[in-house]
C-alpha cells in the first residue's frame, strides 16, 4: 500500500511530493528501505509485516465485510509510485474494531498479496482510517480476462507524468467490489515506507477480473510496484464463511 501517514491528513499529493526517495528497484528498494531513513527502520525490523503469502487461514464466523460506500467525486493523482484515487466523502467499512472511512485507494502490479502462494497480475488497496487514525486496508485481487467497465473510468483518467492530477465526477467505489466480501483478515502494516505496522488487513477472497489491455494501460506508468511478501512470524490469518 501506498502513502506516508502524515499525507493521510492532506490531499496536497500532487503539491507535496515525496521527500525521500524509495522506489521498487536497488538500489532503492524494497531491500534497502529500512536503511534509507531512520523513520523507515521497521521495513527492515517490523515483525508484523505486509504483504505475506496467505496459507492455512483459520476459518471462523468472521461475517462478511460490510462496506457503506457511496458515489461522489474523486480526484486521481499519479505520485510517484502509483496510481491514487482520493475520492470525498465515500463512505467506508464497519468492522468488529468500528467504523473506518475510505481515504484513498491505488493499485499494485504485480498484486503484493498471495494466496496460497499464487500471485495475481495486479491488485487494489482501498486505504481505511478511524477516528482515532487506525488503518484498515482491504485489498481485492485482480486476475486477468474479461475487460472490466468499472474499473475503465480510473484507467481513462490515469495521469501519464508525475505529480499529473485528475478529475472524477462521480465514482462509487462498491462497483469496485466482487459481489462476495468474505475475506481473509490479518494484522500487517503499510507496503511502503515508513511500514507502520498496526495495520488491519483485509483481502478479498475472490478475485476480480481485468483485461490484458486494461493491465497493459497501467504498466506502462508502472511496470513493477509490489513490495515482496513478508514473514509471517507466528500470525495467524482469520476466513469467514
Ligand atoms: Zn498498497
Amino acid at each position: 500500500m501506498t502513502l506516508i501517514v502524515a499525507s493521510l491528513c492532506t490531499t496536497a499529493w500532487a503539491t507535496a511530493g515525496d521527500t525521500a526517495p524509495w522506489s521498487y528497484s536497488a538500489p532503492t528498494g524494497p531491500q534497502n528501505w529500512g536503511e534509507l531513513k531512520s523513520e523507515y527502520s521497521l521495513c527492515s525490523s517490523g515483525q508484523t509485516q505486509s504483504p505475506i503469502d496467505i496459507r492455512d487461514a483459520v476459518k471462523t464466523d468472521l461475517e462478511p465485510l460490510n462496506f457503506t460506500y457511496h458515489s461522489g467525486k474523486a480526484t486521481v493523482v499519479n505520485n510517484g509510485h502509483t496510481i491514487q484515487v482520493t475520492p470525498e466523502n465515500a463512505g467506508g467499512i464497519n468492522l468488529a474494531s468500528g467504523h473506518y472511512s475510505l481515504v484513498q485507494l491505488h493499485f499494485h502490479t504485480p498484486s503484493e498479496e498471495m494466496i496460497q502462494g499464487r500471485i495475481f497480475p495486479m491488485d487494489a488497496h482501498l486505504v481505511h482510517r478511524n477516528a482515532a487514525g487506525e488503518l484498515a486496508v482491504v485489498a481485492v485481487v485482480f486476475e486477468e480476462g474479461a475487460h472490466n467497465p468499472d474499473l475503465e473510468p480510473v484507467l481513462a483518467a490515469m495521469p501519464k507524468n508525475t505529480g499529473g492530477t485528475a478529475n472524477l465526477e462521480a465514482i462509487n467505489v462498491a462497483q469496485l467490489l466482487p459481489a462476495n466480501h468474505n475475506a481473509y483478515s490479518y494484522m500487517g502494516s503499510l507496503t511502503t515506507p515508513p511500514c507502520t505496522e498496526g495495520v488491519r488487513w483485509n483481502v478479498l477472497t475472490t478475485p476480480l477480473e481485468i483485461s490484458r489491455a486494461q493491465l497493459e494501460a497501467f504498466q506502462v506508468l508502472y511496470p513493477m510496484n509490489s513490495r515482496p511478501v513478508q514473514p509471517l512470524n507466528g500470525r495467524s490469518v482469520h476466513v469467514g464463511g
